[in-house]
């Protein structure tokens, strides 16, 4: 499938594309502006590959800014993590990191403004009462008492939050706007907060902070941002991102668009729900290939192709639904069908004992790293007088339709002959042992002599096989909405099987492999050697994904 094929449409692209026609728009320059609070997700992934994406496809800039109004909450960790996500993406920001910390002078100096134009002032209400002043949707506001102080007292209590005169909560600064605006957002919103907190870009500098919809416009604004692209729950904002920059004496004039966000099944992509889940130790970090985070989506072996190529078929629109996960999975499949070296893993080893070859039997097959791709090369697969096969290829007493090994039946060894299992050794609880099996050594590259083989089994050496711990993964909740219900906490829904570790044995091959390299493990799945914990010591491989494509299925049947 060509990713043309499986691109959904991008109003977003589409609008400006026309606006770059028109000749409305010379070059844009868009933003990606995470809150250092949290790791990225693949909901971020999305915003991600649309901000920088649009750049690169209609020759713009994109910059990376950090929206790090609250320090309380932001850590350096976040930062660094947020970069190295956005870099392994396969994008890179224009010019420097930005924060828009770095513009609090202006917006203070701006604020000062909006107080000298009667445009703003210092309340004294405590957070509940403006609660309560505020209204409700049918309700219009109630202006608060100290809705009319002079600038000049106003600029001084301003002055005396801005050097830590008040404690925290004692005193905001807010736009003076309508209080009974039928758009919430519009009634006198807060433009400044007491915070006696550090920063972790500014230090001790500020006693006060703005708020997210003071800050973000004008540093747009600042930034000569042309399209400043976000999620549909800022829309009721529109009309007050567009307040500021009318009333403020900005360099340029940025547009916001609003897109639905990505929302996917089996899966919450909420940061505070996502910390809770790192804090409470249900995983192993931020970055548990269990996580929807970038990072953890990158350990459990996703390529930055089949995220990026994701994004793609999910497309970009105004209307909110919930994506299949199975997509995600189908993504990451296709890519790696075509990127994976291939190789056999065993993961229930079954002992195999070839009756008919030489206690010192040593053959060695050179076979394809890839299937299709000759790139990959030769791998060397040997095979000796004993070897390992999955316990689940064989079966004592078969159905009908089984094509695996059982007892007088005959099944071939991936890349090499045909066997026949002869016996079945079993120890005094009865349990199987080991198979002897005779190998039709006429059978190399070739069917056998007068009857077909139909079943390939995968094996390896027992000889020369190398111990691998396999983390097979499944979704983290059970059930397709998590979150959905609010009376029910997200944590009941997890998946106790999310984890499963297995020590199986893989080809000698496998021992030469390192961290981060993907394999197809033939008829299993797609597999990842693990970032922290791989070496050549002790192989630890992440299922990424099995090979069972339900999603083009799906598709296949729907067409
Ligand atoms: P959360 O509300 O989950 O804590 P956030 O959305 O506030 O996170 P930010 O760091 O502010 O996180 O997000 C940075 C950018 O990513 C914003 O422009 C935001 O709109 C966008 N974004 C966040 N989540 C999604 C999502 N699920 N789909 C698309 N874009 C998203
Ligand atoms: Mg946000």
């Amino acid at each position: 499938m060509s990713s043309e094929s499986t691109s959904a449409p991008n109003f977003i692209r589409t609008q400006i594309r026309e606006e770059i026609e028109q000749g409305r728009v010379d070059s844009i320059v868009t933003r990606f502006p995470p809150e250092p609070n949290g790791f990225l997700h693949i909901g971020h992934a999305k915003s991600i590959c649309l901000n920088f994406g649009l750049a690169e496809q209609l020759g713009g800039q994109c910059h990376l800014r950090f929206d790090d109004t609250n320090p309380a909450r932001e850590e350096q960790i976040y930062i660094d993590a947020i970069r190295e996500d956005i870099e392994w993406l396969g994008f890179q920001w224009s010019g420097e990191v930005r924060y828009a910390s770095s513009y609090f002078d202006q917006l203070h100096e701006w604020a000062c403004q909006l107080i000298r134009d009667g445009l703003a002032y210092v309340d004294d209400l405590n957070a509940e009462q403006m609660r309560e002043y505020r209204g409700t949707l049918t309700e219009p506001g109630r202006p608060s008492p100290w809705r009319d102080r002079s600038v000049e007292e106003n600029l001084a209590l301003f002055e005396g939050m801005k050097n830590g005169e008040f404690a925290e909560g004692e005193k905001v600064l807010r736009a003076k706007i309508d209080m009974a605006s039928p758009n919430i957002n519009l009634r006198d919103p807060t433009l400044y907060r007491i915070r006696h907190a550090s920063h972790h870009q500014s230090g001790d500098k500020w006693k006060i902070y703005p708020s997210y919809d003071f800050t973000h416009g004008q540093s747009d604004a600042i930034e000569g941002i042309t399209h400043s692209i976000c999620t549909l729950e800022f829309e009721d904002h529109r009309p007050l991102y567009n307040w500021f920059l009318e009333n403020l004496p900005v360099p340029s004039r940025p547009r916001q668009i609003e897109f639905a966000r990505l929302n996917l099944n089996y899966t919450v992509t909420s940061k505070r729900k996502l910390k809770l889940l790192v804090d409470q130790g249900v995983v192993n970090g931020w970055d548990d290939p269990r996580m929807p985070t970038i990072s953890g989506m990158r350990r459990r072996g996703y390529t930055p192709a089949s995220l990026r190529k994701f994004c793609d078929m999910v497309g970009v629109s105004r209307a909110s639904g919930v994506v299949d996960i199975q997509m995600l999975y189908h993504a990451i499949r296709s890519d790696l069908e075509d990127n994976a070296p291939r190789a056999m893993c065993v993961m229930k080893p079954l002992k195999v004992v070839l009756t008919n070859l030489p206690e010192d039997h040593e053959e060695i097959f050179e076979v394809p790293g890839h299937p299709a791709r000759e790139d990959m090369g030769m791998r060397q697969l040997p095979l000796n007088r004993e070897i390992w096969i999955d316990h689940e290829d064989f079966m004592e007493e078969p159905p009908k339709k089984f094509f695996r090994l059982a007892p007088g039946k005959e099944v071939r060894l991936r890349n090499a002959y045909v066997i026949r299992c002869d016996d079945v050794i079993k120890n005094e609880q009865g349990e199987i042992e080991a198979l002897h099996c005779s190998v039709d050594l006429e059978t190399l590259g070739q069917n056998p002599e007068g009857r077909k083989v139909k079943g390939v089994i995968h094996w390896v050496s027992a000889r020369h096989g190398v111990e691998v711990e396999v983390r097979n993964y499944d979704n983290l909740f059970q059930v397709e909405a998590p979150d959905r219900d609010k009376d029910v906490d997200f944590l009941d829904h997890l998946n106790a099987q999310s984890l499963e570790t297995v020590y199986g044995i893989g080809e000698p091959s496998l021992a030469q492999s390192g961290a981060e390299q993907r394999f197809q493990f033939e008829r299993v799945g797609y597999f990842c050697a693990d970032r922290h914990d791989h070496s050549s010591d002790r192989l630890v491989f992440n299922r990424t994904v099995s090979l069972k494509d339900g999603w083009a299925k799906a598709q296949n049947k729907s067409n």
